[in-house]
């Protein structure tokens, strides 16, 4: 898995940063949380690929979080995409998406699916699932985590060899979980392979000030995406438009007991953003700075 970070400014693009959009790259399969404006370049320039199974999350119905997606779905549809696409999001998000279909003439050339979601579970899938929460952005605002349930342990050749088995096939079906025959005997999963492996948790949350659900909702994850609109001399703008310091964000990540911070939602009046990570370094080292087009592999 990886994050590939598209846009990771706020409100306005500046000549450095788009607007947010992130996506996790899970295989073949593409998450993409917000959709500014121009993600559709970004996608291309990260040969990302247009056709993929794909999922929008949108955070709240600011211009800047969800102006892409008419964008995006346009030139899906040039580029010939036939799979379907999900977009979750909270209220307006139908609304939204119809008034666009009703106004601006195109074609459409792939279904398009549109959930308006609250806080809770919102997509539980065989191997992860996504959590929603509200934030606190003075408009409704939904923080979202990934969650990969454990994985089966790592197979112990060794294991399997002591037991005799082949390897090839009968190796493969034990991995995937199942039982097998050995002659007369049987031999279950838990003998060949370890013990199951944690999953990751990749939390996504900007637009908002510190707030309880913003903390339980990065309880423990691997990475945590965070509002990091302003500095702490700014505190009292970012309690103004529901936003957070780069102090506030890295205290969120301490608290949570992240294992790291990734700080995005950089405003337009930093064209150096280098002060903002040593605020939230100075509380929580493992911290970096989102740049566009800026990728990070996920390890849980
Ligand atoms: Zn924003
Ligand atoms: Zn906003």
């Amino acid at each position: 898995m990886e994050l590939i970070f598209l846009g990771t400014g706020g409100a306005m693009p500046t000549k450095d940063r788009g607007l947010p959009s992130v996506v996790l790259r899970r295989g073949p399969e593409l998450l993409m949380f917000d959709c500014g404006e121009c993600s559709q370049r970004q996608m291309a320039a990260a040969k990302l690929g247009f056709n993929r199974r794909m999922r929008v999350f949108i955070s709240h119905m600011h211009g800047d979080h969800v102006l892409g997606l008419p964008g995006l779905f346009q030139s899906m549809s040039f580029l010939g995409r036939e799979r379907k696409l999900d977009v979750y999001g909270p209220e307006g998000i139908v609304e939204f998406i119809e008034a666009v279909n009703r106004t601006v003439p195109f074609k459409m050339r792939f279904p398009l699916w549109v959930h308006q979601v609250e806080a809770g579970i919102i997509l539980k899938e065989k191997e992860y699932y996504i959590e929603a929460a509200d934030l606190e952005h003075g408009t409704p605002c939904l923080g979202f985590a990934f969650v990969e349930k454990k994985k089966p342990g790592r197979f112990d050749p060794a294991k399997a060899g002591a037991l005799k088995i082949p390897e090839g096939p009968l190796w493969k079906r034990l991995q995937l979980g199942e039982t097998i025959a050995i002659g007369r005997s049987q031999v279950t999963p838990d003998q060949v392979l370890g013990p199951p492996r944690k999953g990751s948790k990749i939390a996504y949350i900007t637009d908002t000030s510190p707030c309880k659900a913003a903390i339980e909702l990065a309880r423990n994850s691997t990475v945590l995406m965070y509002d990091c609109t302003f500095d702490s001399s700014k505190e009292e703008k970012a309690r103004d438009y529901g936003h957070s310091t780069a102090k506030e964000a890295a205290i969120i990540a301490k608290k949570a007991r992240a294992k790291s911070l990734v700080l995005l939602h950089i405003s337009a009046v930093y064209e150096d953003a280098a002060p903002l990570l040593d605020e939230a370094s100075r509380i929580f080292p493992n911290a970096v700075l989102a740049s566009d087009m800026m990728r990070l592999p996920v390890n849980p």
